[in-house]
């Protein structure tokens, strides 16, 4: 099924500011919250729409990755890593993680026990995000490219499985929350008193309190790990943009959700080509004789070497195309084409004999231009003068 419009799933416009897209989020995940909709599928589905919708518009990097790709980028570019939501979407504890900030506090809404048969919501740890650049070709970028690289990471602990305690078992239950990690308030907010819950100071919302701590990380949860991860460059790609490769960044302190590794691509300048978007720009030097009697002269593209036929009579200024020969779009339609500026050089020293043979020439018929020559020729450059 084709995923709806971000925009469209919160009713606000493409333009919507920070203020606006809140204000929307919050009036969904009132409307279609678990605890006023128990049991029903559809208010669940919609509210974890809404979240998702919020998650990735909220956030100013994932809005313009999404103004530029739309839902695309998770089947393109990243099979199985990436993208927004490869997987069925936010889970409810992303999506309780992420109401703090909405509503105030750390006050969500009371569970949602109903939803999900009496298991108590604890605070979900995110680790942080990894940021990593990555250099590329024209060549690399005109075809995509998948990378293999070892990244210096904070991973799970593997002797506590990532809880930070001994052996993975050396808890106690929080006595101050009694294991839900959570406390509970009554809140007035504008539709009337609504219990909500607060994150359990003793604990920190883990509901359990470490009794040994284990040795290996010194109860963090997590060591440094040179982590092996590969991923898929779409083709098209241009310096300074950012792909996200969802749960690879570093492991959160006392388990909990990884943090995203933030791919940077960083574009290696091309020795002899100009990039231009989607096309690139070449500029041809073209000498006298070859301007003038035509011939054929080899030039550079993305790919390799071309060879191109030059008409008799090439004027300085005039832009030859090659269709195609440029890069591919992020959004899968079309392809750039490389353009050819024409250049003619003038000696700048010639010997005795070259400065004969251009002696001879200046008076000849055919070297000066006549006034309809030099208006047709004017005509066509006329992107020069504008
Ligand atoms: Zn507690
Ligand atoms: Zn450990």
């Amino acid at each position: 099924m084709d995923k709806r419009d971000y925009y469209e799933i919160l009713g606000v416009s493409k333009t919507a500011t920070p203020e606006e897209l809140k204000k929307a989020y919050r009036k969904m995940a009132i409307k279609y919250h678990p605890d006023k909709n128990p049991g029903d599928k559809e208010a669940e589905e919609k509210f974890k729409e809404a979240a998702e919708a919020y998650d990735v518009l909220s956030d100013p990097d994932k809005r313009a990755r999404y103004d530029q790709f739309g839902h695309n980028m998770g089947s393109q570019g990243f099979p199985g890593g990436g993208g927004f939501y490869s997987g069925g979407g936010m889970s409810m504890e992303d999506i309780f993680a992420q109401f703090g900030d909405l509503f105030g506090g750390h006050a969500g809404f009371s569970g949602f026990g109903g939803a999900t048969g009496g298991r108590a919501r604890r605070k979900v740890r995110k680790g942080s995000d990894l940021r990593i650049k990555v250099k590329l070709t024209l060549e690399e970028i005109s075809k995509g490219v998948s990378k293999t690289l070892k990244i210096p990471t904070l991973d799970k602990c593997t002797h506590c499985n990532g809880t930070g305690a001994k052996d993975g078992t050396a808890f106690t239950t929080c006595p101050t929350c009694h294991g839900s990690g959570t406390i509970v308030q009554t809140q007035q907010t504008i539709l009337g008193p609504m219990q909500s819950t607060a994150t359990c100071p003793q604990c920190h919302g883990e509901g359990k309190i470490i009794t040994e701590k284990c040795s290996y990380c010194n109860g963090e949860g997590v060591q440094r790990k040179e982590n092996t991860v590969s991923f898929n460059i779409p083709a098209g790609v241009s310096d300074g943009m950012v792909l996200t490769i969802k749960g690879k960044g570093n492991a959160a302190v006392h388990g909990g959700v990884n943090g995203d590794l933030l791919v940077v691509i960083e574009e290696v300048p091309h020795p002899e080509l100009i990039r231009d978007g989607n096309d690139v720009i070449y500029n041809l030097m073209l000498d006298i004789p070859t301007a003038a009697l035509g011939g054929s002269v080899e030039v550079p593209t993305i790919t390799g070497r071309a060879r191109l036929k030059i008409q008799p009579g090439t004027q300085p200024g005039k832009v030859l195309r090659l269709r195609g020969k440029g890069l591919p779009s992020t959004e899968g339609y079309g392809t750039g084409d490389e353009l050819i500026n024409v250049m003619v050089y003038i000696p700048e020293t010639l010997n005795d004999s070259e400065k004969a043979a251009f002696e001879s020439l200046r008076n000849a018929p055919d070297m000066q231009p006549t006034d309809s020559v030099k208006k047709r020729i004017f005509s066509k450059l006329r992107h020069i003068f504008e």
